[in-house]
């Protein structure tokens, strides 16, 4: 059995985070076991994220249960499976949440996990290539770039104008002192290149000779010894390895896959693992529970104007001139973050925060079984969502087969609170599309239509076409009450030897997209493990 000290599992954003850090001190063995292949061909290429969507070759490819609210709609959960995880296959915004998002869980009883004590670690992790962000809260010098494009595409300029018209103001930097306002996305974009955590994390550190990566390794079941977990059961392409460490095992698998690799080691519910006839180690009733998403319906607009829209740009010869411009470092749809211009906005008044999140893409497509397509049609979508939702799903594993798919349950728009907010982010992004500023773009509106007004018009529609903005976070929650799966420390309760660090340890959902919060969580596991505090 090889030995390492640290034993790190799922190079994702975080993982793939926390295996650098590890490894900086020449002193640490570090091993980080990835299921995905080390690359893709289309991982690199921004506009790659259409072909990944569906991309078996770097993608898990999970979806839902039937959802009660979703029109019994099974929906889609993308994940990624290749070195940088979902940073690999993602939208690229940048979007690093709220204050209050931290302070939230700080007041739950998570120490160290305020604003004020993660902020150094999001700006440890950035490189900003802007001059808009200030010093106080934007970082220089980490391994992350970051950037900002300008809106210099004249459809979401008037956006833009339209929004400040009713009231939304423009904001330079929502990963700033305030969210609120309308803005260019910031993305994990450089060049013509995708920053993944592969790309930002991994390729640097893959020089140093204390970090072993290994890919194709699909991690079955932690080994444990009595309360200590001592290493990893695995597989690289069917042959079975062990692996054990000095000091600790590092579970970043994802929201959806940490709790299954939890589950599938006998650390759960313990009724649950009994019925599948998985030796109980350790009953923990919180792992798997507590899933949350956002659940975003896409309003869509048919634009009569002509030049304006992608649809528009890329017929004809204009996908080679895209492609012409991408070859040579011009700005270029191929180089573009997925929804490039998003707003974040108040549903009512008395908020001392934005509680719905839009995003716009200046183009329409459709979902075919392998990916999204162009349509035929030109027009722009915006999609709309609450940010922060009250309802909670949950993940479990369905057989004891490390390679069986979990059952996946998001139960969204549970609460009336999570509908209101949904309808009013809906309403706002019709107002802005309404607004004089957007009348030259001669819009007709094709989703929910002008024909649904009414709240429960405009649920049903939601019902029965939103899909997820792929940001499960929870399953393996942080905290001290009796669901509680790991500790402020990202200890896992009651054992030894063993974190969690990855998207599943948010108590809650932060404000925005989920990759800067996970690659933070990563820096932040590293500080604690390392004595950073
Ligand atoms: C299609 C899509 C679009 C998105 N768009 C955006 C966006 O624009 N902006 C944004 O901020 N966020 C976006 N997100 C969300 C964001 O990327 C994720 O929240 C974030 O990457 C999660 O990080 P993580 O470390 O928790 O998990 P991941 O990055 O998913 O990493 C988990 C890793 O663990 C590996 N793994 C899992 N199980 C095992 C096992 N048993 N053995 C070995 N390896 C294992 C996986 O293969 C994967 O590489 C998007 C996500 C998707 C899927």
């Amino acid at each position: 059995m090889d030995t390492y000290d640290f034993i790190v599992i799922g190079a994702g954003s975080a993982g793939a985070a926390v295996a650098y850090r590890l490894s900086e001190n020449p002193e640490h063995s570090v091993l980080l076991l990835e299921a995905g292949p080390p690359s893709h061909r289309w991982a690199d290429i921004p506009i790659g994220f259409a072909k990944l969507l569906k991309n078996p070759a770097a993608n898990w490819l999970y979806e839902s249960e039937p959802e009660d609210n979703a029109d019994g709609r099974r929906l889609a959960v993308p994940r990624g499976k290749i070195l940088g995880g979902s940073s690999a296959i993602n939208g690229m915004a940048f979007v690093r949440g709220q204050a209050q998002d931290y302070d939230t869980w700080a007041q739950l009883g998570n120490r160290g996990w305020g604003y004020h004590d993660v902020l150094p670690f999001f700006k440890r992790m950035e490189s900003y290539t802007q001059t808009e962000g200030t010093d106080d809260f934007r970082g220089r010098s980490g391994p992350v770039r970051v950037t900002n494009p300008r809106p210099s595409d004249p459809l979401l300029s008037t956006v833009i104008r339209a929004a400040e018209q009713i009231g939304i103001p423009h904001n330079p930097d929502y990963n700033g002192s305030v969210q609120d306002g309308i803005a260019m996305s910031q993305a994990t974009i450089y060049g013509r290149r995708r920053m993944s955590t592969a790309a930002c994390y991994l390729t640097p550190a893959a020089k140093r000779t204390n970090l072993t990566i290994v890919t194709h390794a699909l991690a079955e079941c932690l080994l444990l010894d009595g309360r200590r977990c001592t290493g990893v059961r695995y597989t690289v392409h069917g042959e079975a390895h062990t692996a054990s460490a000095r000091r600790e095992v590092v579970v970043s698998g994802g929201s959806i896959n940490s709790p299954q690799l939890l589950e599938l080691s006998g650390i759960g519910q313990a009724e649950r693992l009994r019925a599948l006839g998985i030796e109980v180690r350790h009953d923990l009733p919180g792992v798997g529970e507590n899933l949350r998403d956002h659940f975003a319906p896409r309003t869509r607009w048919l634009v009569g104007a002509k030049g304006y829209t992608l649809n528009d740009r890329t017929k004809g010869l204009g996908l080679v001139y895209q492609s012409l411009r991408y070859l040579l470092g011009a700005p270029s749809m191929m180089a573009a973050v997925a929804a490039p211009l998003r707003a974040f906005v108040r549903t009512r008044e008395g908020l001392d925060a934005p509680d719905a999140l839009l995003g716009w893409v200046p183009m329409l497509s459709e979902m075919r079984p392998r990916g999204p397509v162009i349509s035929k049609q030109s027009g722009m979508t915006c999609y709309a969502h609450a940010m922060r939702p009250e309802s909670t799903g949950h993940i479990h594993i369905a057989s004891a087969n490390p390679s069986d798919p979990p059952k996946i349950q998001f139960n969204f728009l549970a609460t009336q609170t999570d509908e209101n907010i949904t309808v009013a982010a809906v309403n706002i992004a019709r107002t802005i599309m309404r607004a004089p500023a957007m009348r030259p773009l001669e819009l007709t509106e094709i989703g929910p239509g002008e024909a649904l007004n009414t709240h429960d018009e405009i649920i049903d529609w939601v019902k029965r076409t939103a899909e997820t903005t792929y940001h499960p976070v929870g399953t393996c929650k942080m905290g001290n009450d009796p669901m509680a799966v790991v500790d402020n420390e990202l200890k896992v309760h009651g054992l030894e030897g063993l974190r969690v660090a990855d998207a599943s340890i948010m108590p809650t959902q932060v404000s925005g997209n989920t990759n800067a919060p996970s690659m933070m969580i990563g820096e932040r596991a590293a500080g604690w493990i390392l004595g950073n505090r």
